[in-house]
């Protein structure tokens, strides 16, 4: 399929991807029909202040949004939302919306992201607990977030902490209990977890880790969690951050393949060569890593899959691929992390961290793969362009502050 023969492109999932793939079109100058259907009724807006600026009321839904309202209809990008895709038919090239209506296309892209994981407990339903990945989830919560309020949070993955630390700071009482037995574990170091729980224990959070909750109480109303253990922790609020799974419904009743994730090509491309799945809900072979397939759940994952399939659906030269970056701010405390820990066998410290500015260094077999920076931007972007190309400072070498981290980049091999 050449770039003559699109004329439309679909696309399922108004999200960062799906957006960033409409853009990304019309700036490379696509003149052809863009339909950009997403489920939600907001136009497409960024997650990430969500757990942050979003839920202590400090951004507005204005602010929230990528882009204003009125640029889709000015760069010719029909945008339906609170609409949903009920069926592709991949023979055809049509989608189904809810109600009936059919629309036909030339390139479909399934930027579905994730569905937050549901707490499976009696009680789970209640008034009061609440799943957090939407807008709508957190104006929900804001109601109740009010100082004095008793929170418990389930699960201590980014989700669960960025909301611990806006909520001790809005004047709630708030218990975060985690099956792990320690935060962050998917997404970071025992050490740096470490630290991240000790700050919010400093602050006033109190956490159950190993604890696995058992019961929501309360009758229409939450008043508290039931571990199995026994234990009761009193609750106005529940809050669950534990984990999403990737939403592939769609692609799987049309048959593609399906792994941890819809499984796509370095492009972005399904089995179909029609389909492409970005964002959360698709994985793909990445350059940074011998070409694994990885899933990220991350902005940047989203936007990168966004400026591969425009590059893919217009002919140009295929986007360059970065090193996967992610951040979160919690308190006063900015982590950003460039690269994959996962395999590392070595860690280097760069700072102390009782100084709350600190970068922890992940290597393997003696080359860095990963950092995560505590307030430490220039560790961040310098560790990023290392990664990135696939260059390395010795481990004993980085942990030398008294050599700035530029002079370090600048010699690295
Ligand atoms: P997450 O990072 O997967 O963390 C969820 C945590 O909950 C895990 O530690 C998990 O442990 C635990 N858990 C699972 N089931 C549990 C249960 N029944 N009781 C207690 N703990 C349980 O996911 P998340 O924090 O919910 O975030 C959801 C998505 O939003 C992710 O894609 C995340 O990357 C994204 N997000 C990102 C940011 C950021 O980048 N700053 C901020 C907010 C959200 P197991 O792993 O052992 O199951």
């Amino acid at each position: 399929m050449n770039r003559d023969e699109i004329k439309r492109v679909v696309i399922i999932g108004a999200g960062q991807a799906g957006a960033e793939t409409a853009q990304r079109l019309r700036q490379g100058g696509f003149s052809g029909e863009i339909v950009l259907i997403g489920e939600e009724s907001a136009p497409p807006y960024q997650r990430p202040p969500l757990s942050k600026k979003y839920l202590s009321g400090d951004l507005s839904m204005e602010r929230l949004l990528l882009r204003p309202a009125s640029v889709y209809a000015e760069e010719n990008v029909a945008l339906l939302t609170g609409v949903r895709v009920v069926w592709i038919d991949r023979a055809g090239k049509r989608v189904r919306i809810e109600g009936g209506r059919e629309l036909p296309y030339d390139a479909l892209v399934l930027a579905t992201g994730a569905r937050p994981r549901k707490l499976s407990l009696s009680g789970a339903d209640l008034a009061g607990v609440h799943l957090f990945r939407t807008a709508a989830d957190v104006d929900a919560i804001r109601p109740s977030f009010a100082p004095g309020a008793k929170l418990v949070v389930v699960g201590a993955g980014y989700i669960g902490l960025e909301v611990a630390a806006v909520a001790r700071q809005s004047g709630l009482d708030v218990c975060v209990v985690e099956t792990a037995v320690r935060p962050l574990a998917r997404v970071t170091s025992p050490e740096v977890a470490g630290f991240f729980l000790d700050e919010h224990t400093a602050q006033g959070v109190r956490f159950v880790l190993g604890g696995q909750p058992a019961l929501i109480k309360g009758v229409d109303q939450v008043t508290g969690v039931r571990l199995a253990d026994g234990t009761e922790i009193p609750a106005d609020i529940v809050i669950a951050g534990i984990g999403v799974n990737p939403e592939t419904t769609l692609a799987q009743h049309c048959n593609l393949p399906i792994g941890n994730g819809i499984v796509t090509d370095r492009q972005c491309r399904t089995a179909d060569p029609a389909i492409f799945a970005i964002g959360d809900c698709a994985s793909r072979p990445m350059t940074h890593y011998q070409d694994r397939p990885c899933r990220l759940e991350s902005v940047h994952n989203a936007v990168e899959g966004g400026r591969i399939v425009a590059a893919a659906i217009l002919g140009s030269a295929p986007y360059v691929e970065e090193a996967p970056w992610f951040w979160s701010d919690q308190y006063d405390l900015k982590l950003q992390i460039a690269g994959l820990f996962q395999d590392y066998d070595q860690i280097a410290l760069r700072g102390a961290m009782s100084d709350r500015a600190f970068a922890t260094f992940y290597y393997k077999a003696g080359r860095l793969i990963a950092v995560d920076a505590v307030n430490r931007p220039g560790e961040f972007l310098g560790a990023k362009m290392l990664i990135q190309s696939g260059r390395s400072i010795p481990p004993e070498t980085i942990v030398d502050v008294s050599r700035p981290m530029k002079e370090l980049v600048a010699a690295a091999t």
